[in-house]
């Protein structure tokens, strides 16, 4: 395709993307960037539901970094159990919050290279900590859905998420990254599901390469 064809067809889907979703949108319930942050660490391989039902009792005991970057590791383990995971889980949280307090003064930092020190923290949860608790646009969140979504959409023919979010920030102005990668996870999760995409009342369909009649 034409290079600006090739344009017009992502403003047309960010286009449609936006009336579906118009603000970036996370479903981890949260009070502050440090709860953002573990909420995010808890939600891998996990739904944002299962994580919701966890957090409020875990933040309820040890709220901020000083008090989770004590906790002894069995009782962190059997408090975040169900979330899956839940040794590495534990060690991450707790490790996150360990360092937070030693380097950071108690405060979650607000960049991606400090953000991506911490145990258990890669871009993903970087960017969902930056874009939504501290509104910078400094990557695009790539999940699973995100993946499969863009690799549909013809907007990555990637697998390895750095990859995909590297092709994703390319295609896409910065000023809307934070809202974009946000979007997508919606739109995986309400329309374009894993295994039944549901093209038949999609709204991209028009532009995605990937519609099924
Ligand atoms: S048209 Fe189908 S495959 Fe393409 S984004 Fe929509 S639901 Fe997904």
């Amino acid at each position: 395709m034409p290079a600006a064809d090739e344009k017009q067809r992502i403003r047309s889907i960010v286009r449609a993307l936006r009336r579906e979703y118009p603000e970036p949108r996370c479903g981890l319930v949260h009070e502050s960037p440090f709860q953002l942050l573990i909420a995010t660490i808890l939600s891998a391989q996990c739904t944002d539901e299962r994580v919701n039902q966890v957090t409020p009792g875990l933040f309820a005991k040890w709220g901020a970094p000083a008090d989770l970057a004590t906790v002894p590791l069995p009782l962190l383990e059997d408090e975040i159990r169900s979330t899956g995971f839940f040794r590495n889980k534990a060690r991450n949280v707790r490790g996150a919050a360990q360092a937070i307090v030693e380097r950071h003064g108690g405060e979650v930092p607000a960049t991606m290279a400090e953000l991506i020190d911490l145990p258990g923290v890669a871009r993903k949860t970087a960017n969902v900590v930056l874009g939504i608790a501290f509104a910078k646009a400094e990557g695009i969140v790539v999940d699973t859905h995100v993946t499969r979504v863009s690799q549909r959409l013809g907007l990555s023919d990637a697998t390895d998420p750095v990859k995909i979010e590297q092709d994703l920030m390319t295609r896409l102005p910065r000023s809307e990254w934070i809202w974009f990668g946000h979007a997508l996870i919606w739109h995986g999760r309400d329309t374009c599901g894993a295994r039944r995409p549901a093209c038949e009342r999609c709204a991209l369909a028009r532009w995605c390469p990937a519609a099924r009649p």
